[in-house]
């Protein structure tokens, strides 16, 4: 299988040639230049897989260049009852992604996939934790090394950290706002004790820590000799590895391949619902992909209007969703190419134009860039939005009448999901996060603490290693070449 940049940029590499890299050089994303399908026979034989063999089964269509028995032995270390061992009571962690029936009654059916067993608590490791095995992989083979830099302001970085520690040839540099990211948050990536690991804690806001990421990158031949890489949600194997679990809940909520489901996504840069686009593109039987935002609604706005209008950082919310306050979803352009029928030369003036003017309307009224909006509905695509009072609102709901503690962002889910649930089609919302890493919400809710899984309970008590530095540049620089010793 070859990849494409969405601009059109005339190179086609292979799934292990993009694995490493980001952005096309056109500064396009890669995409498969057609969709592998799925059959109805295929999809039955999936239906008794493990999770780990289902993973192998999806990438084997898209990693054609690595070796299968490679392959699966990389899928087998992933997906293990181990790895993502932070279940509820009374489920099952070997399932890897359980299903819960939060409600059945009267042909309405709402289900909660649970994403977020991994070790820090959030659905970025179901990608992450394999892309830590598959660079480890090439890396080895090619006897090279990988220096990751990147700036957090909370889920990725940690998630980052817990995928590549320890991995032979790869270290992190990961930065974050000095005392800025909750104590939960702080106290699981400081207290990483792994050599290969690096904790910056920057004296500035989380914008500070990205410009300094995006200075640093700036200088092309620094970059290219400190071998500096990065694992930001366009990476296209963080976007495959998310497409397994759309199977799996599909899989998992119906017993025929007649049968449909809905889901519902709580979303930011677009990379989490991009997967269940792919998984739709591929033949899975998905009646709609329902987006959710908080009140940074950029995504919302435009599957309302078809007006896609990117924020400044100074409209850019806070919230209480802090890993959805995002105002250019930087995978978008995945799907829009995909809406304008594959052709790349004008998905490039628009995302040209994102940057001169700040969006593209395709709205089809006067004076618009184009009328695909109305074509929105062949792809199944809905949105919803939800603010500081419905979180609370729902996670209380939630508490009462389901039994279950849910996190800021899978409420957010939970509210638009229950706006478009339809009769007869199982809605799956998608569980972002465990309720313990944003308790201070939880508290407001529910006048308690979130419970803390296993391992967790005293998480901030334990030593922390980080490193504090002002946003001096050069500073940044020498600190990675005193420790990477290129
Ligand atoms: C990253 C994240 C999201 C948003 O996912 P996207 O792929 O950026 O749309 C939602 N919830 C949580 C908890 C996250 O960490």
């Amino acid at each position: 299988m070859q990849y494409a940049s969405t601009r059109g940029h005339p190179a086609s590499p292979h799934f292990s040639e993009i694995l490493l890299g980001g952005l096309a050089p056109d500064g396009g994303l890669y995409l498969p230049k057609s969709y592998p399908q799925v059959t109805s026979d295929e999809l039955n034989a999936w239906r008794e897989l493990s999770y780990a063999d289902l993973a192998f089964a999806v990438l084997k269509k898209f990693a054609t260049d690595i070796p299968e028995d490679d392959l699966k032995a990389i899928t087998d270390k992933t997906y293990t009852a181990d790895v993502y061992r932070n279940v509820r009571d009374g489920e099952d962690a070997s399932q890897i992604t359980p299903l819960r029936v939060l409600e059945d009654k009267d042909g309405r059916k709402l289900l909660l996939q649970a994403l977020s067993n991994g070790p820090t608590l959030a659905f970025k490791d179901m990608a992450m934790q394999l892309l830590g095995n598959l660079f480890e992989y090439t890396l080895t083979k090619k006897e090279a090394e990988l220096n990751i830099f990147g700036a957090t302001s909370g889920d990725t970085g940690s998630a980052a950290e817990y995928a590549m520690r320890g991995k032979k040839g790869i270290r992190v540099f990961m930065l974050s706002p000095h005392k800025k990211m909750s104590a939960f948050q702080t106290a699981q990536m400081f207290s990483l004790q792994d050599p290969n690991i690096f904790n910056i804690a920057v004296e500035g806001v989380f914008d500070d820590c990205q410009d300094m990421v995006k200075a640093v990158s700036n200088d092309l031949e620094y970059k290219a000799r400190q071998k500096i890489g990065t694992v930001n949600s366009i990476n296209w194997a963080r976007v495959v590895a998310q497409v397994v679990y759309y199977f799996r809940g599909y899989l998992s909520a119906t017993s025929s391949n007649d049968q449909k489901v809905s889901f519902t996504v709580p979303s930011g840069n677009f990379g989490n619902i991009c997967a269940g686009h792919i998984a739709r593109m591929m033949g899975l039987p998905i009646a709609k992909l329902v987006v959710a935002t908080n009140e940074n609604d950029v995504l919302d706005e435009f599957f309302r209007t078809g007006i896609y209008r990117v924020r400044k950082s100074a409209e850019t919310w806070h919230t209480t969703s802090p890993s959805m306050d995002i105002s250019k979803a930087s995978n978008f352009e995945r799907f829009i190419l995909d809406l304008l029928d594959g052709d790349s030369v004008r998905l490039a003036a628009l995302f040209h134009q994102v940057e001169t003017q700040g969006g593209f309307d395709l709205s089809g009224n006067p004076g618009s860039d184009g009328d695909e909006f109305k074509k929105i509905v062949r792809f199944g695509f809905e949105s919803g939005k939800s603010v500081h009072a419905d979180r609370l609102t729902t996670i209380r709901q939630v508490e009462k009448n389901y039994g279950i503690t849910v996190d800021t962002h899978t409420a957010d889910g939970i509210k638009v999901a229950l706006e478009r649930i339809e009769p007869g089609i199982p809605m799956i919302v998608l569980e972002t996060a465990l309720p313990a890493k944003f308790n201070e919400t939880i508290r407001e809710a529910l006048g308690r603490d979130a419970e803390r899984p296993a391992g967790f309970e005293n998480i901030e008590a334990l030593p922390q290693r980080f490193e504090v530095m002002t946003t001096d540049i050069e500073k940044m620089k020498a600190y990675i070449v005193g420790h990477t010793g290129l």
